[in-house]
């Protein structure tokens, strides 16, 4: 059977720097037992350069071809002159548009070195192990009308329009539901179905999708501002949350805080299943940009692209032990204390340099 396939692209800025420490990552597991053909690209800036275009035909050609796309960061000062649609964003925006990916997820994971760091109490995020899956094609970001009109009287009327079909709903709950099975088989769906239709729709069609397909996986219903509250008062009670783009949005940086530092937190985007092979497709990236201001001084911290590639493991390659794997041996630097400097308080403490992150993460 052929290699999977994988395509990078490191991007501008800490991009191609945490990247580096990644690709070590792909060659460990190359060389015991799981070989990736791996592919590199230009995306962002950098493309902008070398091509005019924040993504070339080309590049998109090969993410639409790859098994999973692994992404580093884009942007930076350099660029903020080139014209809207060669933004160094634009790219990013492209793959996600063409590839179609519906659904975002964000987890949130204490590592237990770090749960001093979070903005909550020790006890309240020890262990904590939550996903947030959002939806992030539909909803309020890009629903019709949306429009600002003048009404003339010194008067001005914005509207922005909620909307959701039910095959929206269907795809992205099904995607949450697939993943609890992976972990603690519980989902939570937020909406406001008090206030809005939309919300009404969501929780029938959550409801009818769990029924139809996914009875074994536990699900409720929250409503998404008595959610955030739980996600701050006891975020521990939840596996799995479903959410619309915009409440997924705002709870998926709520959830971020619970767990530190923006260089640890990885993230995935999922498309529909390959109608022949059920193989999404997928983008996994840091959440964290380019970082312009410590790029080239080997300070980034790489464990949240790491973290990226952990997830393509369990999400893409069916390799969840792998992925257990590398976010152990990531849990035990960090035990071991190893530190990049975005993980030193302001009590200072003795760092590392991002490649020797890196070295440290491959030999665990
Ligand atoms: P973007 O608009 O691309 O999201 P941004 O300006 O919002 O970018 P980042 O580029 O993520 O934010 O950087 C925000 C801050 O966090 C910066 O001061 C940066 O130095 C720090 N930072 C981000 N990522 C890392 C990392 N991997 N390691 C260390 N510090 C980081
Ligand atoms: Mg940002």
């Amino acid at each position: 059977m052929a290699n999977p396939t994988l395509l990078i692209l490191p991007g501008d800025g800490i991009g191609p720097e945490v990247m580096a420490e990644v690709r070590k990552v792909v060659d460990w597991f190359g060389r015991n037992g799981r070989p990736f053909d791996v592919d590199e690209d230009l995306v962002g800036g950098c493309a902008y350069d070398a091509h005019g275009q924040a993504i070339s035909d080309a590049a998109m050609e090969r993410a639409q071809a790859a098994d999973a796309v692994l992404l580093g960061a884009v942007g930076g000062p350099k660029w903020d002159k080139v014209p809207y649609d060669a933004r160094p964003e634009a790219g990013l925006l492209r793959l996600r548009k063409d590839l179609e990916l519906f659904a975002n997820l964000r987890p949130a994971k204490c590592f237990d070195a770090l749960a001093d760091f979070s903005s909550l109490k020790r006890e309240l995020v020890e262990g904590l192990d939550i996903l947030i899956v959002r939806e992030l094609t539909g909803g309020v970001y890009f629903g019709e009308p949306k429009q600002i009109t003048d009404l003339g009287n010194g008067q001005k009327r914005a509207v922005d329009t909620q909307v959701y079909d039910t095959f929206e709903i269907e795809r992205i709950s099904a995607v949450a539901f697939e993943l609890a099975r992976l972990r603690d088989n519980r989902v939570c769906s937020m909406e406001k179905r008090n206030v809005m239709k939309s919300g009404l729709l969501w929780h029938d069609v959550v409801e009818a999708t769990h029924a139809a397909r996914f009875a074994d996986v536990q699900l409720t219903h929250m409503l998404a501002d008595a959610g955030g509250m739980q996600l701050v008062r006891a975020p521990k009670q939840f596996d799995v949350i479903v959410t619309d783009n915009l409440f997924g949005d705002m709870l998926s940086d709520v959830a971020a805080m619970l767990t530190g530092s923006l260089g640890m937190l990885p993230s995935a985007s999922l498309g529909a299943p390959d109608p022949k092979t059920g193989r999404r497709k997928a983008l996994y990236e840091p959440v964290h940009g380019s970082a312009p201001d410590i790029a080239g001084q080997g300070k980034a911290n790489p464990i949240a692209c790491v973290l990226s590639f952990a997830m393509a493991l369990r999400y893409s390659f069916d390799a969840g032990a792998e992925a257990d794997r590398l976010e152990a041996a990531v849990e035990k630097v960090l035990a071991d204390g190893l530190r990049t400097a975005d993980l030193v308080g302001p009590g200072g403490g003795a760092t590392v340099s991002t490649s020797e992150m890196g070295d440290a993460i491959v030999a665990a």
